[in-house]
C-alpha cells in the first residue's frame, strides 16, 4: 500500500501526463468544431463535441485545472440548449460557443497549486489501520498454568499464543511485536494493578491503540472502569469462558482477516479511472479497472468486485444501459452500483438512480468523499447479504448460498483450469450429544466446529452450514489429496477440543467425505460423490476423512 508521500507523487505523475496531453485534446476540440457545418445540424458531431467538452468538465479539476472544468461546463450548458433545438446556429450562437472556446483555450494554461495543497490527502487512512485485532495473541498472567490452559485452547482455534508470566518479559516483547492482541490479568504480586498500569503506558505511545482484552478474578464496576480507560475492548471474569473469549477474538479479527474490499471500475477516461484506483487502493482497497465498457462481462465475473463505480457517459455502451445489463444477472442483483459523472442536473440523477443505481456521485470528488460513499456502500451491502446468505447461529454461509457459490465457483475453476475440492464434514453421534447435554451444548458444539473452519481455512476457501451439524466447504486451487490433509488436521484438533456442559466435560469428533472437481466435473456431481464419501467415512467407524473414488475406499 502506498505511503502518504508515494501516493502524492503518484497523483503528481498522473496530473503531469494529463497536463501534457491538454494541447492535443484541445486541438482535436477545436477541430471538432471547425468541422460543424454551417448550414445545418449535424447531429452526430455535435454530439461527439459534447462528449469531449463533458469529459474536461469531469476530469480537469480533479487534475489541477479547475478553471477548465469551469469554463467547460458553461460550455456544456450552453450546448445542451442547443442539442434541445437541435436547429442551424446562428450568427450570434456561433460567436457564443467560439467565445467560450478561446476561454477554455486560455484555461488549459492555468495550472492549480500542486496537488498536495488543495487535497487534503493526507488525511486518507488506510482502512486496515483503523481495524484491530491479529491472530497473534500475548496471555499475560502470572498464574503460569492457567495461562498455559488458555494457550492450548486458543492454539486449537488457530491463534499464535505466546505466554509470559511477569510484567518486565511482556513489556520488553511488546516492544518487539506492536500488532498483537493483549490478553492480561489485572492483579500481579508486584503490584495489585499492574496489569492496568502496564497497558496504559504502552497505549500512551501509540497512535493506533492497542487491542487489550482483560481477565480479572474481580468484578467490580471500579475495576471495569479502569480497564476501560486504559483501552480495553473486552473485560471477561475468571475462570474464562474460553467460547466467549474465541467469539470476542473472532468478531476482532475477522474484519481484519475478511478479504479486502473489491471495487470494479467503469471508466472510459484512462486517467481518471487510474486515478480513482490509486485512491481506492491506498484505502486498502483491491481495484480493477475497465476502459471499455463492453469488456465488462468477464472481470464481473472472475473478479466479483463488492461495488462497482460506473461512469455515465462512455462512448459504446453508456453506464445506465450496463447498469441495467448488471442487474438483470441474478448473481448481481444486490451488487451496489455508484455512478460517477459530471451531470450535476439532479433530475439526471434521479433517473440514474431510478435504472438500478445506488449512488449518484458528482465529478469532480473530493478524495475522501469518494472513499467514504464506498466503504459505506460495501459495508451496508455486506451486512445485508449476509442476513440473505448466512446462517445466524454461525454467521456460515446458508444451504443455498453454498450451493449457488459451488456453481460459480466450479465454473471458474473450470475456466482457469485450477483445481477444487468440495468438503462435506458432519458431526458424529451427534444426536447423542444433544440427548446426554442438552440442545444449548450442542448448539455450542456446531458453532466450535464453525469457528474452527473458518480459522483453519483459507480467505480463499468457502465455508457453509449445510444443515443441522453438517457443513460444506469449497477449496479453491486444491486437490482432493491435499484438501484430505487439511481435513484431517482439523479433524485431530476438533478431537481434542473439550466442551463443557453442566460441570461434565466431553469431546466430539467429525467425519468427512471429499470430492476432487477432476474426477465430478460439475456442481451436483461434485456434491453427490462428497456425500457419498461421507456416507463410507461414517460407515468405516466415523472420525475418519475419505476422499471420492479413493481406491483404499471402495470396500463399500
Ligand atoms: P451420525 O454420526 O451418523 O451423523 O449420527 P448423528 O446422531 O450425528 O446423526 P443424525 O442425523 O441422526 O442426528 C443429527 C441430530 O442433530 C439430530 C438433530 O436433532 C440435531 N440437530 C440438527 N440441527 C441442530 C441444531 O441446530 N442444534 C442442535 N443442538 N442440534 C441439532
Ligand atoms: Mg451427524
Ligand atoms: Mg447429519
Amino acid at each position: 500500500m502506498a505511503d502518504a508521500n508515494e501516493l502524492q507523487a503518484q497523483l503528481k505523475i498522473l496530473c503531469d501526463a494529463y497536463a501534457a496531453q491538454l494541447p492535443e485534446k484541445m486541438k482535436q476540440l477545436e477541430q471538432a468544431w471547425e468541422q460543424l457545418p454551417l448550414d445545418s445540424w449535424d447531429e452526430e458531431g455535435f454530439q461527439t463535441l459534447h462528449r469531449m467538452v463533458h469529459s474536461l468538465t469531469g476530469s480537469g479539476k480533479t487534475f489541477g485545472f479547475s478553471l477548465l472544468s469551469d469554463v467547460a461546463r458553461n460550455l456544456e450548458d450552453h450546448f445542451k440548449q442547443l442539442a434541445q433545438a437541435k436547429t442551424t446556429l446562428n450568427e450570434q450562437q456561433r460567436s457564443h460557443i467560439q467565445g467560450l472556446m478561446s476561454e477554455l483555450h486560455q484555461a488549459t494554461l492555468h495550472r492549480d497549486a500542486p496537488v498536495g495543497d488543495q487535497t487534503g490527502l493526507t488525511a486518507v487512512v488506510p482502512l486496515s489501520q483503523s481495524l484491530a485485532g491479529s491472530k497473534h495473541i500475548f496471555v499475560v498472567d502470572d498464574d503460569h498454568e492457567q495461562a498455559e490452559e488458555l494457550k492450548v485452547q486458543l492454539c486449537y482455534f488457530g491463534y499464535e499464543v505466546s505466554v509470559f508470566s511477569n510484567l518486565a518479559d511482556f513489556r520488553l516483547a511488546m516492544q518487539a511485536n506492536p500488532d498483537v492482541t493483549v490478553l492480561i490479568d489485572i492483579n500481579f504480586p508486584e503490584d495489585s494493578q499492574g496489569g492496568v498500569q502496564a497497558i496504559k503506558e504502552i497505549q500512551q505511545g501509540r497512535d493506533i491503540p492497542l487491542t487489550v482484552i482483560f481477565l480479572s478474578a474481580h468484578n467490580e464496576f471500579d475495576a471495569r472502569l479502569e480497564a476501560v480507560r486504559a483501552g480495553s475492548i473486552a473485560y471477561l471474569s475468571k475462570p474464562v469462558n474460553i467460547g466467549n473469549l474465541i467469539d470476542k477474538l473472532d468478531n476482532l479479527t475477522s474484519t481484519l482477516s475478511s478479504a479486502p474490499y473489491k471495487v470494479l471500475v467503469v471508466d472510459d477516461s484512462e486517467s481518471l479511472s487510474t486515478y480513482y484506483a490509486i485512491l481506492l487502493e491506498q484505502a486498502g482497497m483491491v481495484v480493477k479497472v475497465v476502459n471499455n465498457p463492453l469488456d465488462v462481462m468477464v472481470p464481473l465475473l472472475e473478479f466479483t468486485p463488492d461495488l462497482i463505480l460506473l461512469d455515465i457517459y462512455m462512448p459504446e455502451c453508456n453506464g445506465l444501459e450496463l447498469a441495467k445489463v448488471i442487474r438483470q444477472l441474478d448473481i448481481f442483483v444486490s451488487i451496489p452500483i455508484v455512478f460517477l459523472s459530471a451531470e450535476s442536473d439532479l433530475d439526471k440523477q434521479l433517473f440514474a438512480i431510478g435504472l438500478g443505481g445506488d449512488d449518484f456521485l458528482t465529478k469532480p470528488i473530493q478524495p475522501q468523499h469518494l472513499i467514504s460513499s464506498v466503504t459505506s456502500r460495501i459495508q451496508r451491502s455486506l451486512i445485508l447479504r449476509s442476513f440473505m446468505v448466512r446462517d445466524s447461529l454461525t454467521g456460515l454461509l446458508n444451504h443455498t448460498a453454498i450451493q449457488d457459490q459451488l456453481v460459480l465457483e466450479v465454473a471458474r475453476a473450470k475456466r482457469q483450469e485450477t483445481s477444487l475440492a468440495f468438503a462435506m464434514v458432519d458431526i458424529d453421534h451427534f444426536k447423542q450429544v444433544n440427548d446426554t447435554y442438552g440442545h444449548p451444548a450442542g448448539d455450542r458444539v456446531i458453532k466450535s466446529l464453525s469457528r474452527l473452519l473458518k480459522q483453519r481455512l483459507r480467505e480463499t476457501d468457502v465455508v457453509g452450514r449445510y444443515g443441522g451439524e453438517e457443513f460444506a466447504v469449497i477449496l479453491n486451487n486444491t486437490d482432493g489429496v491435499a484438501a484430505v490433509k487439511v481435513f484431517d488436521t482439523i479433524r485431530k484438533s476438533f478431537s481434542q477440543l473439550q466442551h463443557f456442559a453442566d460441570g461434565k466435560e466431553f469431546s466430539v469428533t467429525f467425519s468427512c467425505g471429499i470430492a476432487d472437481v477432476l474426477c465430478f466435473n460439475d456442481s451436483p456431481k461434485l456434491g453427490d460423490a462428497a456425500d457419498k464419501a461421507l456416507y463410507k467415512a461414517k460407515h468405516f467407524g466415523r472420525d475418519q476423512v475419505v476422499l471420492a473414488n479413493d481406491p483404499a475406499a471402495t470396500r463399500l
